[in-house]
């Protein structure tokens, strides 16, 4: 038995599906790419100039703080750094790598829709993780407070 996950129309689930898979293929050819270090990103000698706005104007890190930097750790091998500078870091490398199979085999299966099981497995981990994230800042802001 097949469900589509989360969406109307076959059509629809196409182009949420090619979405997710190109951002994260976007996401991890660009932590292959960029070089990370303390004070940011790097790209050739150049500094990456996107910045976290919250960060810059009020000094108070997002909840995806880091995640770059992690990511392009992580693309580098190197676990220790890729939790240095995000402690969910891993985990976040770990469901965009899974994505995109994942996304493959539902463009793959088309109409017919994704298997049931592995659907429900797949939103669940998605949902674990982000609420995951959610929390680690929430930690974060409260101990801002405390
Ligand atoms: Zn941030």
């Amino acid at each position: 038995m097949s469900i589509p996950v989360g969406v109307a129309s076959p059509g629809h689930a196409a182009v949420v599906h090619v979405a997710v898979l190109a951002t994260c293929v976007a996401a991890l050819a660009g932590a292959f790419l960029l070089r990370p270090s303390e004070d940011g990103l790097g790209l050739l000698g150049c500094r990456w100039p996107f910045h976290c706005w919250l960060y810059e104007t009020l000094g108070i890190r997002c909840a995806l703080c880091g995640m770059s930097r992690s990511f392009c750790s992580l693309a580098r091998g190197d676990v220790v750094a890729g939790l240095h500078f995000h402690r969910l870091g891993p985990v976040v490398f770990a469901l965009f790598c899974l994505e995109i199979p994942y996304r493959l085999g539902a463009l793959a299966a088309g109409g017919r829709g994704i298997n049931t099981r592995l659907a429900r497995l797949h939103l669940c981990t998605v949902g674990l993780v982000g609420a995951a994230v959610l929390v680690n800042w929430m930690v974060y802001l409260g101990g801002l407070i405390l």
